[in-house]
C-alpha cells in the first residue's frame, strides 16, 4: 500500500469537533487506498501553558523534565485521534515518540531526529492497522529519556516520517490554506502562493514565518520529500494548497517572493571594544557557550584602536546575553565601556530566488522603508533574502510597504 503522512497542527485538533473533522480527512484517504500517518500537535495553547508551568518552577530548570512535561501536550491529542478514527471504524491506534521509536540526539529541547525505523508501525500496517497516529515533536534520546524538537517542531516530524517510510507525500494541514506571500494575520493583501521554491521556503521559515519549522523544510529538501501545505478547515475536496518544490518546477517566479517578519528582536551595542585580532572570537565565543542565538553583526569602523560591536539575538536571550558579557569582562578576557540593549526592535525580510539575477531589491527595499520614515538600525544579506532591524511600532507599517512596493498582491 503507498504511504501518506498527514499532519495536523494546534488549530486543527483544537476541539474534539476538530479532531473529527480532521478524521474525517484521513478516512478519506485511507478510501482512496492509502496507508497513512498521522501526525498530530498539542491541542492550540496547550504547549504555551505547559511551557508556563515549567517555567513557574524556577529560572534554571532541568531541560530533561521540560521534554516529559512540554511533549505530554501530543500525547493526548494522538490517543484522542486514534480513538476518534476507531468510532469511524478505521482502524487506527497511537504511538507516542518512544514507543515507534523515533530516535533523537540529546539536545533537549532542540533534539535533531537521528533514525526512525519504520519496522513497528509496518508490521501494524501488515497486520491490516490503516492509520498511525503518532505523537508530533517528541522523540527519544540514547539515554532513553524523552526529547522534543523546539517549538513548532512536529512539523519535522511529519516530514521525517515522510522520508522514513517513503511517503508519496507530506500534507501539512494547518489554520491557512497554504504559504501566503506575508504572514495573512498582519496583511490582508496577502496572497496565497500555489508553488514556492524549498529555498525560498528555508529563508521565510528561518526568518519567522512560522507556516513550517525550518527543519522541516530542510529535511523535505534534503530527501526530495513532496510538501503541501493546506487548510484543514475548508471543504474536504479543496485540497489545492501550496506545493513547496525544487525550483525547476515553478515556471515563473517574483523576484520576491515573499516578506518574513521576527517581532522579538533585540539589539544590543558593546561600546568601545578594544579593536584587536580575536576581539570577535573573544565577545562571540562566551555568547554562544551561554545559547545566545546571535543573528546580525556589525562593527563599526575603529577610532584610536577602540570600536563598537552591534549584535541582535532574540529578546528573551537578553538576559543570558548580558551575564555571559559581564563575565568575560570581569575575567579579562574583553574589555567594554557599557553594554546598551535595544529590546524594542524587530527583523523585516524579503526573500526570493529571483534575486540572485535580479539587481536593485535592496535599493527598493531600502527606499520602500524610507518612504514611510522608517529608519533601518542594521541590515543584512545573502544571495536570496535582505533583512533589516526596524523599530517593532514600525512592524506591520514595514511588512505592507514592501508588500506593496514588489507587488506581491498580485502574486501567485
Ligand atoms: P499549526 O498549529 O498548524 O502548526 P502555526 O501557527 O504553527 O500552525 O502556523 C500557521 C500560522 O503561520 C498561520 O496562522 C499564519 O499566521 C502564520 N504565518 C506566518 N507567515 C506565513 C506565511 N507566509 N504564509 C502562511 N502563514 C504564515
Ligand atoms: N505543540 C508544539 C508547539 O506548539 C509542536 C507543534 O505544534 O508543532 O510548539
Ligand atoms: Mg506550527
Amino acid at each position: 500500500m503507498p504511504i501518506l503522512v498527514m499532519k495536523f497542527g494546534g488549530t486543527s485538533v483544537a476541539t474534539l469537533d476538530r479532531i473529527r473533522r480532521a478524521a474525517k480527512r484521513v478516512g478519506r484517504e485511507v478510501a482512496n487506498g492509502y496507508d497513512v500517518i498521522v501526525i498530530v500537535s498539542a491541542m492550540s495553547g496547550e504547549t504555551n501553558k505547559l511551557v508556563e508551568f515549567v517555567g513557574e518552577t524556577g529560572q534554571f530548570y532541568d531541560a530533561r523534565e521540560y521534554d516529559a512535561v512540554v511533549s505530554s501536550g501530543e500525547n493526548v491529542t494522538a490517543g484522542l485521534m486514534a480513538l476518534t478514527l476507531q468510532e469511524m471504524d478505521v482502524p487506527a491506534r497511537s504511538w507516542q515518540g518512544w514507543q515507534v521509536p523515533l530516535k533523537t540526539n540529546s539536545a533537549h529541547s532542540a533534539a535533531r531526529i537521528e533514525e526512525i525505523p519504520p519496522e513497528n508501525i509496518l508490521a501494524k500496517f501488515g497486520e491490516g492497522m490503516k492509520v498511525a497516529v503518532v505523537a508530533g515533536f517528541q522523540g527519544i534520546s540514547p539515554e532513553g529519556r524523552i526529547t522534543t524538537l523546539g517549538r513548532g517542531g512536529s512539523d519535522t516530524t511529519a516530514v521525517a516520517f515522510a522520508a522514513a517510510f517513503g511517503a508519496e507525500r507530506c500534507d501539512i494541514y494547518t489554520d491557512v490554506d497554504g504559504v501566503y506571500t506575508t504572514d495573512p494575520r498582519i496583511s490582508d493583501k496577502a496572497r496565497k502562493l500555489d508553488r514556492i521554491a524549498f529555498e525560498e521556503m528555508l529563508e521565510l521559515a528561518s526568518l519567522g514565518a512560522k507556516v513550517l519549522q525550518t527543519r522541516s523544510v530542510e529535511l523535505a529538501m534534503r530527501y526530495k520529500v513532496k510538501l503541501r501545505v493546506l487548510s484543514s478547515f475548508g471543504e474536504l475536496d479543496d485540497a489545492a494548497g501550496t506545493l513547496v518544490c525544487d525550483e525547476d518546477d515553478i515556471m515563473e517566479s517574483n523576484v520576491v517572493a515573499g516578506v518574513a517578519y521576527s517581532r522579538d528582536e533585540a539589539k544590543m551595542t558593546l561600546i568601545s571594544v578594544a579593536d584587536r585580532p580575536g576581539i570577535a572570537a573573544a565577545i562571540f565565543g562566551p555568547l554562544a557557550e551561554a545559547g545566545v542565538n546571535v543573528d546580525m553583526i556589525v562593527q563599526n569602523i575603529s577610532e584610536e584602536g577602540r570600536t563598537d560591536m552591534t549584535f541582535s539575538c532574540p529578546t528573551d536571550q537578553v538576559a543570558r546575553a548580558e551575564k555571559a558579557m559581564q563575565a568575560a569582562k570581569d575575567s579579562g578576557e574583553i574589555n567594554f565601556h557599557d553594554l546598551v540593549a535595544d529590546t524594542d526592535v524587530c527583523k523585516v525580510s524579503v526573500v526570493g530566488i529571483g534575486m540572485r539575477s535580479h539587481a536593485g531589491v535592496a535599493s527598493q527595499m531600502f527606499a520602500a522603508l524610507s518612504a514611510e520614515g522608517i529608519n533601518i538600525k542594521v541590515i543584512t544579506t545573502s544571495e536570496i533574502k535582505i533583512s533589516v532591524l526596524i523599530d517593532r511600532k514600525y512592524l506591520e507599517l514595514a511588512v505592507q510597504a514592501l508588500h506593496d512596493s514588489f507587488g506581491l498582491e498580485s502574486a501567485v
